[in-house]
């Protein structure tokens, strides 16, 4: 790895919140590292020059949240696959969620996830280990082996700790470790049977609804057991605008509550699935305009502190069942980025920085990751992104196994172009939009 050539990035807007940088310059890596990253460094012997102009360079995209159903359903997703479409997505790293079969319970498991990703060759895994044996809600795991093996948080992500004990004592157990639990929010009995949100497309479409409060009862119960344990609460896909009101109550008192938000959730609403397509069912589900609005400025003044995927994918059988029975969960590692970008910065909402903060840097400070800056030194994961390239949602053309997304057909903008890892390059775009710039790129 050390013997790699130096890459330099030519002339983008290096875009690096962590120490309060935009400015059009260079980035320079060399041995897998950062080796500088402001003005201009002109030329540089023997190293690798990536033209980046009209492109926005930031450190690596890291997604705390995302299913690559390996072990167990390796015709769905692999570690491999996922990483491969986590790197074209722009992402430098992912978090793999445990729900896998067997569940990743034990120090084996998460060293078999990190064996299979450093095999892959591509985005980096980090392991999430479960919080409860096998799922079960009943026993903790065992946390510090865990850690010890390398995994950087605990989740029963998929399912959630119905049992308040339960998850207080995982809390008190993971501060001892300086890891964030990751919750699903759901309160079962009010989910039960639930495929979309309970309201009136619900009733029109006669399907059973989730209620907004399966949700929030967890997001306030989480709070206060975050309050009386002093452990780090992370919320994830959070949905509706109570829970946005909820954060802000907790974080305004100094819990230690983090929350992420999915890029399904501030782009699409419950309507979508008035075609009854199965692409648009997720747990928890597409929400009201209201939630989406309220979930939009949750982002931007940092009541949400991170953007994640939920990368979900399903086998197409799975999802051509009726949309009742049909399985939860999109597709999102390769099209976060460009719906973030057209539903988030071109309307408005955030800026290039927020998006750049929300995606990399407080995933990495938060969850305790490598990468998220560009201080000397630091790890060469870099995301280069065009923020103007408009390209057509193919699912067809994916890396990931699954197709199953709601925005296939659809027209966004932004893309990654290039997607650096640990000095190495994992990722180039070369589709027929990308051409001309693939031509100017040029080497040496
Ligand atoms: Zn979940
Ligand atoms: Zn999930």
């Amino acid at each position: 790895m050390s013997s790699q050539r130096p890459i330099l990035l030519r002339g983008g807007r290096v875009l690096d919140p962590s120490r309060n940088i935009d400015d059009v310059g260079d980035v320079l890596v060399s041995d897998g590292r950062i080796e500088s990253a402001s003005g201009r460094i002109g030329s540089h012997d023997d190293a690798e020059i990536i033209d980046c102009d009209g492109c926005i360079v930031s450190p690596g995209f890291i997604d705390v949240h995302c299913h690559l159903r390996e072990p167990g359903r390796e015709d769905v997703e692999t570690i491999a696959t996922g990483a491969r479409a986590a790197a074209a997505g722009g992402f430098t790293a992912v978090c793999a969620m445990p729900n896998t079969d067997p569940v990743t319970d034990n120090q084996a498991a998460v060293g078999f996830i990190i064996r299979q990703a450093q095999r892959a060759d591509a985005s980096r895994v980090h392991v999430i280990g479960a919080i409860s044996v096998g799922q079960m809600g009943e026993r903790l795991a065992e946390f510090g082996e865990m850690v010890a093996a390398g995994a950087v948080a605990v989740s029963d992500d998929g399912k959630p700790v119905v049992s308040a004990q339960l998850m207080r004592t995982a809390l008190e157990y993971a501060r001892s470790f300086s890891i964030p639990v990751i919750d699903h929010c759901e309160e079962p009995t009010l989910a039960l049977g639930g495929s979309m949100n309970e309201g009136i497309v619900s009733a029109r479409l006669g399907l059973k609804g989730i209620p907004s409060e399966a949700e929030e009862i967890m997001v306030i119960r989480d709070i206060l057991l975050a309050r009386r344990s002093g452990g780090h609460v992370h919320l994830a896909h959070m949905s509706t605008h109570g829970s946005v009101e909820l954060i802000r109550w907790g974080k305004d008192r100094g819990i230690n509550v983090t929350a992420e938000v999915c890029p399904h959730h501030v782009s699409l609403t419950e309507e979508r699935i008035l075609s009854y397509d199965t692409n648009a069912k997720m747990n928890p589900p597409l929400r009201t305009a209201k939630d989406v609005e309220a979930l939009r400025n949750a982002v931007k003044d940092g009541t949400i502190d991170m953007i994640a995927t939920d990368h979900a994918p399903h086998h197409y059988d799975e999802k051509e069942r009726e949309f009742a029975d049909a399985p939860n969960g999109i597709v999102g590692l390769e099209t976060a980025l460009a719906v973030a970008v057209t539903n988030l910065v071109k309307r408005g909402h955030i800026d290039f920085r927020t998006l750049v903060e929300k995606m990399s840097c407080a995933p990495a400070r938060l969850f305790g990751l490598p990468g998220g800056t560009f201080a000397h030194g630091s790890p060469a994961d870099v995301t280069v992104f065009d923020p103007q390239l408009s390209w057509r949602v193919d699912p067809s053309e994916f890396l990931t196994k699954g197709r199953n997304t709601p925005y296939a057909g659809m027209t966004l903008e932004g893309r990654a172009i290039c997607t650096i890892v640990g000095g190495k390059v994992v990722h180039r775009l070369a589709s027929d939009g990308a051409n001309a710039r693939q031509s100017r790129a040029s080497s040496g």
